[in-house]
C-alpha cells in the first residue's frame, strides 16, 4: 500500500538566469509548515494496533463511499459548490483544515446546509472542518473558496481555479470523516464551465463521473484545452494530462518522463504495478520554468511549471523537477515503511536525482559537483541547520520549517556514496541501497529509519556517519571529510568550488573518474 507521505517542492526565483543548480537546494529552501499526513497515517496505524489487542480497528472495516458533486459556480471569484449525499444519515463531519505545508484548508468553506428528506437540518461549524447537527442529515452543501494560493509551493497542494485552468483535489473538498468514520471511496460528478473538460486519476465513468478508492489521493485538472497521452502500455498503465501550451511537443515530454522511469526501475530493480500520472500545468502568469512547484501523491505527479521561455531551458527545468518527484513514485511510495523518515525520502532522493541527471547527460560533472559545493554552503548558512537530528528534524519537518531533512540529508547521501565507492574500490553501487529496500520481505510495522540504518550501516562502516548526522546533531564538516578524498571544497567570496584536488595520486583521480559516472 503506498504511502500517504505529503511531498512537494517549489521554486520562484526572480532571476530567469538562476542557475539550474540551485533547484537542488531549494527545493528544501520552499518546504512548508504543516501537517503531514504521513504522520496521521502512522498514528493512526499505531492506534490500530493498540486496539487491535481488543477488537478490530473501525477505520479499516467501516469505511465510509460518499456522492460528491462538485460544481464550478464561478472562476473570478473562484467559487465551487459541493453537494453531498451519504449513505447513511449523519450528525457530523470532519473536513482536513491542513495538508502538507497548507494551513487553514477548512477556512475556505461556507454556507453549509443539510438536509434529511429534503428537510433542512441546521449544521454548525464547532471548530474549522469540524461540523455537527443536532438532528440527523442524508445531504448537505456548502461553498469552497478556490482562490489561487498565495505560496507558490501550495500551488500543487491544495484546490484552486482561475479561468485558464483548476486543481481540484478532494482531500480538501470532501470530508474524510463521516460520524468519525473514515472515507475512502467517492463517486465524483463534476459540473464544468461550458468548453471546459477534465481529467483525473480517478477511474472515469462517463464523461464528468469519476470513481475513487482513494479520496485523499484523487486528483482532477480542469481547462478549456487539456489531453491525456498513454505511454509504455498497455499495462501497468503511464499517462501524461497535458493542459496549456508548451515550447516543447509532448513527444518531447513523454520521453523525457520515459527515461526516468527507465531509469528508476534499473536503480531500484523493481517495477511500479500500476502504472502512474503526470499531470503538467502552465506556472499561473506570464512566468519563465524558473517558476515551478510540484506535488506526488500515492502514483501521481502534479507539476506546475513556467513555460515562457525557450523548449531547451524549460525542458531542462522539467528535466530536474521531474527526476526528483517522480523518484517518489518508489521511494517513499512504494514502499511500506512506517515512522517519520523525510531525510531518507527527501534528503537522498535529492540526491539520487542529481545522480541520475549526471548519468544521462542532463547535467555535467562539473554541474554536480557544483550543486553539491552550493548546497553545503546553504546547509552551512542555515541557522537551525544541526538543532535536531535528522530523525527529530523529520518528525517536525512541517511544523519546525527547518529545511535539514533536504540539505543534510542530501550532504549525508553524497558523503555516503564517497565511503560506498572508496570502502569497494568503485565497485559498491549507491543503486544496491534501493535494491535492498526494494527486496526486503514483506512485513507489518517495518520501522523506517531502523530498517534503512541498518541497511546503510550493513554495507559499508558508516555507523559514525548515521550515528553522528541521522541520529545525532553534530555538524557536517564537509571540507574535513573531503580530505581523504580526492575531491577538494574551496570558498572564494562566500562561494564554494568543489574539484578534483591538483595533487592527487592516481589512485584518487581513478576514484575521481568512478564518481563521475554517476553510478
Ligand atoms: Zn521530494
Amino acid at each position: 500500500m503506498p504511502s500517504s507521505t505529503v511531498k512537494e517542492h517549489s521554486a520562484h526565483f526572480p532571476s530567469p538566469k538562476a542557475a539550474f543548480r540551485q533547484s537542488y537546494i531549494l527545493a528544501g529552501h520552499r518546504s512548508l509548515v504543516g501537517a503531514s499526513l504521513a504522520r496521521i497515517r502512522s498514528s493512526r496505524n499505531g492506534i490500530c494496533a493498540l486496539l487491535a489487542l481488543f477488537f478490530v480497528c473501525a477505520i479499516s472495516v467501516t469505511a465510509q463511499t460518499l456522492k460528491a458533486r462538485i460544481s464550478v459556480v464561478s472562476s473570478d471569484p473562484a467559487k465551487v459548490r459541493v453537494d453531498l449525499e451519504f449513505p447513511a444519515p449523519a450528525t457530523k463531519i470532519s473536513i482536513r483544515n491542513s495538508y502538507g505545508g497548507a494551513l487553514g484548508l477548512a477556512e475556505r468553506i461556507e454556507l453549509i446546509e443539510g438536509t434529511r428528506q429534503a428537510q433542512q437540518v441546521e449544521v454548525r461549524k464547532k471548530a474549522p472542518g469540524e461540523f455537527d447537527a443536532t438532528e440527523k442529515f442524508d445531504r448537505i452543501s456548502y461553498y469552497v473558496n478556490a482562490t489561487q494560493p498565495l505560496r507558490p509551493g501550495q500551488l500543487a497542494q491544495i484546490s484552486w481555479l482561475d479561468s485558464q485552468q483548476g486543481l481540484l483535489l478532494l482531500s480538501d473538498l470532501i470530508p474524510y470523516l463521516v460520524e468519525g468514520i473514515k472515507v475512502s471511496s467517492a463517486e465524483v460528478e463534476l459540473n464544468l464551465p461550458a468548453g471546459w473538460s477534465v481529467e483525473s486519476n480517478a477511474v472515469r465513468i462517463n464523461a464528468q463521473t469519476f470513481v475513487t478508492r482513494d479520496v485523499d489521493k484523487a486528483v482532477f485538472v480542469l481547462a478549456p484545452k487539456l489531453r491525456r497521452i498513454e505511454f509504455r502500455g498497455p499495462a501497468p498503465k503511464y499517462s501524461l494530462i497535458n493542459v496549456g501550451k508548451w515550447p516543447f511537443s509532448e513527444k518531447d515530454a513523454v520521453k523525457l518522463i520515459q527515461r526516468f522511469l527507465d531509469e528508476y526501475e534499473r536503480v531500484t530493480e523493481f517495477k511500479i504495478k500500476d502504472g502512474a500520472t503526470v499531470m503538467l500545468l502552465p506556472f499561473p502568469g506570464d512566468v519563465g520554468p524558473e517558476n515551478w512547484s510540484a506535488e506526488t501523491r500515492g502514483d501521481t505527479v502534479v507539476l506546475f511549471v513556467g513555460n515562457k521561455e525557450k523548449k531547451k531551458r524549460v525542458l531542462s527545468r522539467l528535466g530536474i523537477a521531474l527526476s526528483h518527484e517522480l523518484f517518489h513514485l518508489w521511494v517513499p511510495n512504494s514502499l511500506d515503511l512506517e515512522g517519520d523518515y523525510d531525510w531518507f525520502f527527501e534528503g537522498f532522493t535529492l540526491y539520487q536525482a542529481l545522480r541520475s541527471d549526471l548519468r544521462l547527460g542532463l547535467i555535467s560533472f562539473e554541474n554536480y559537483l557544483q550543486t553539491i559545493a552550493r548546497l553545503y554552503e546553504s546547509y552551512r548558512v542555515s541557522p537551525d541547520r544541526d538543532r535536531m537530528s535528522l530523525i527529530e528534524a523529520s518528525e517536525r519537518r512541517w511544523s519546525s520549517g527547518t529545511s535539514s531533512v533536504y540539505e543534510k540529508g542530501m550532504l549525508v547521501a553524497f558523503m555516503y556514496d564517497l565511503m560506498l565507492k572508496d570502502s569497494s574500490n568503485c565497485a559498491g553501487s549507491f543503486n544496491s541501497l534501493y535494491r535492498e529496500l526494494f527486496r526486503l520481505p514483506p512485513a507489518r510495522h517495518r520501522n523506517a529509519n531502523e530498517t534503512i540504518i541498518s541497511l546503510l550501516n550493513g554495507r559499508v562502516e558508516s555507523r559514525n556517519l548515521t550515528a553522528k548526522y541521522v541520529e545525532g546533531k553534530e555538524p557536517i564538516d564537509l571540507e574535513r571529510f573531503l580530505s581523504a578524498y580526492a575531491l577538494e571544497l574551496r570558498t572564494e567570496k562566500g562561494k564554494g568550488t568543489l574539484r578534483s584536488k591538483k595533487e592527487a595520486t592516481q589512485e584518487q583521480r581513478k576514484f575521481f573518474r568512478c564518481i563521475e559516472k554517476g553510478d
